[in-house]
């Protein structure tokens, strides 16, 4: 190659499609969102797991099922130089069951599990809805009864609640393999005389998986599925009991439920319990959290029968309902921005924000070690929303002093700066710790 790239579109690189840069300040948003979820799921005795961001692709197609959004036509799948068929993850509850099972976690008994970080499906992008997202969820197996449900939709509930959003669970049972025929049946013999009304996509489905209608987004199809019959009407005994169950102890933990029969989930792998917290500020992609029992998967993919339940959570969806208020956090001015005037100045200022980076604790230091004019270092401190600045010039070079200036108040302060460093910033840092709270933000990110 030579020369250099000429101007104009062709030469513009961008990320991909459907994917974001994250970076401050909103990165500051993110970190502390997911501070906050790691946190709560450790309080609910959940451990992190790690699984590769690409797994064999037959994993997907048995773990997460044939007729799905996300097999039909969401994966990226690509044949590496060895041949193999591989995916990158489109969902975490398939790869997590895997990583079990070759790790022989369920011998030691019941296993409480979450995860966060991206997932990968090819979809129409916008608002909400990336081709690389990201996920927080749980996964807790082998326990069969009810109160595992309650305590997955309970943390669920617990994030969004911390995050001061008034939410209810929508709650719906979709039976087992015992009373899951009947049902397919029933939608089968409910969708059958119409199925010239349904899309494409539904009419296929009707053969193969009645429920997935239900699921669909196509405006064609919503005005049948109004009237499609109801899981919970032909759910046997034994579901029709755990079903119960789950409501009375949503209702002894206080946690507040709608029943919802459209929601069926779509993944496979469902059995009982499924359940989505909406969210109205969403709008029309209001599912900020789906998920549901999955008594079955377990053993589809191998292992010995094992009950299991869980939920994922977008975090894109979650950061868009709190992106002003997360923001404004983010915003909160912070740090000290040092700027020398002049070489001298610069020769004396390097060892001190040494000095107050080895001293600071979690407050940032920044210097900028150009040549650029005092007015500009300023803009510069403001647009990173450095809360102090320290500035050193000819004359307080001289004299041994420093300029310390809040830039929320403007506030400013003239003090002597010791000759040794680690002396000079702590008194730095005093003056910075004694600072008033933050009058009411400019956040310029937030508006
Ligand atoms: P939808 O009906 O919106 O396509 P889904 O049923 O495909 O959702 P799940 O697979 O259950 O969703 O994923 C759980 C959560 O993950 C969703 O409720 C949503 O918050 C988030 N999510 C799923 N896909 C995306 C995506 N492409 N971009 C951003 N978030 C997503
Ligand atoms: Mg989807």
């Amino acid at each position: 190659m030579s020369g250099r790239p000429k101007k104009g579109p062709m030469n513009k690189l961008a990320a991909p499609r459907g994917t974001a840069d994250l970076y401050p300040p909103e990165s500051a948003a993110w970190q502390a969102l997911e501070s906050d979820v790691r946190a709560i799921a450790h309080r609910f005795g959940y451990g992190e797991i790690r699984t590769p961001a690409f797994e064999s692709t037959d994993l997907f197609v048995r773990g997460v099922g044939e007729a799905t959004d996300i097999v039909e036509k969401e994966m990226y799948t690509f044949t590496d130089k060895g041949g193999r068929s591989l995916t990158l993850r489109p969902e975490w509850t398939a790869p997590v069951v895997r990583a079990v099972l070759e790790h022989n976690l369920l011998a030691s008994g019941p296993l409480r599990l979450y995860y966060l970080g991206p997932i990968f499906r090819y979809e129409r992008p916008q608002a909400g809805r990336l081709r690389q997202a990201h996920q927080f969820g749980v996964e807790c197996f082998g326990f069969a009864g009810a109160e595992a449900d309650v305590e997955a939709i309970a943390l669920a509930y617990e994030v969004l609640r911390t995050h001061g959003l008034s939410v209810e669970v929508s709650l719906n049972s979709i039976g087992d393999e015992c009373c899951r025929p009947r049902y397919r049946q029933a939608l089968y013999d409910y969708f059958a005389p119409q199925r010239a009304a349904l899309s494409l996509d539904s009419q296929r489905r009707l053969e193969r998986n009645p429920l997935r209608i239900l699921d669909s987004k196509a405006p064609e199809d919503q005005a049948l599925l109004e009237a499609a019959p109801s899981t919970v009407e032909l759910l046997c005994a034994e579901c029709a009991g755990h079903f119960a169950r789950v409501r009375a102890l949503l209702d002894s933990i206080g946690v507040p439920y709608r029943l919802d029969a459209r929601i069926v989930r779509g993944l496979d792998y469902y059995t009982r319990t499924v359940f989505e917290f909406i969210s109205d500020d969403l709008g029309a992609l209001a599912t900020v959290c789906a998920g549901g029992r999955y008594d079955g998967l377990v053993a589809s993919l191998g292992g010995p029968p094992t009950p299991g339940v869980g939920f994922a959570m977008g975090i894109e969806r979650l950061m868009m309902i709190l992106a002003k208020r997360d923001l404004e956090r983010a915003c909160a001015r912070s740090g000290i921005a040092v700027m020398a005037l002049g070489d001298g100045a610069r020769e004396r200022l390097v060892p001190l924000v040494a000095a107050l980076r080895r001293n600071s604790g979690p407050v940032p230091v920044t210097i900028d070690y150009g040549a650029a004019k005092v007015a500009a270092q300023f803009r510069k401190a403001d647009r990173a929303n450095a809360r102090a600045a320290l500035i050193v010039g000819d004359d307080e070079l001289a004299a041994g002093n420093a300029v310390l200036r809040d830039l929320a108040t403007r506030a400013q302060d003239t003090i002597p700066l010791e000759p040794d460093d680690d002396a000079a910033a702590v008194r730095v840092l005093r003056w910075y710790a004694a600072l008033p709270p933050q009058p009411a933000m400019r956040s310029q990110a937030a508006s």
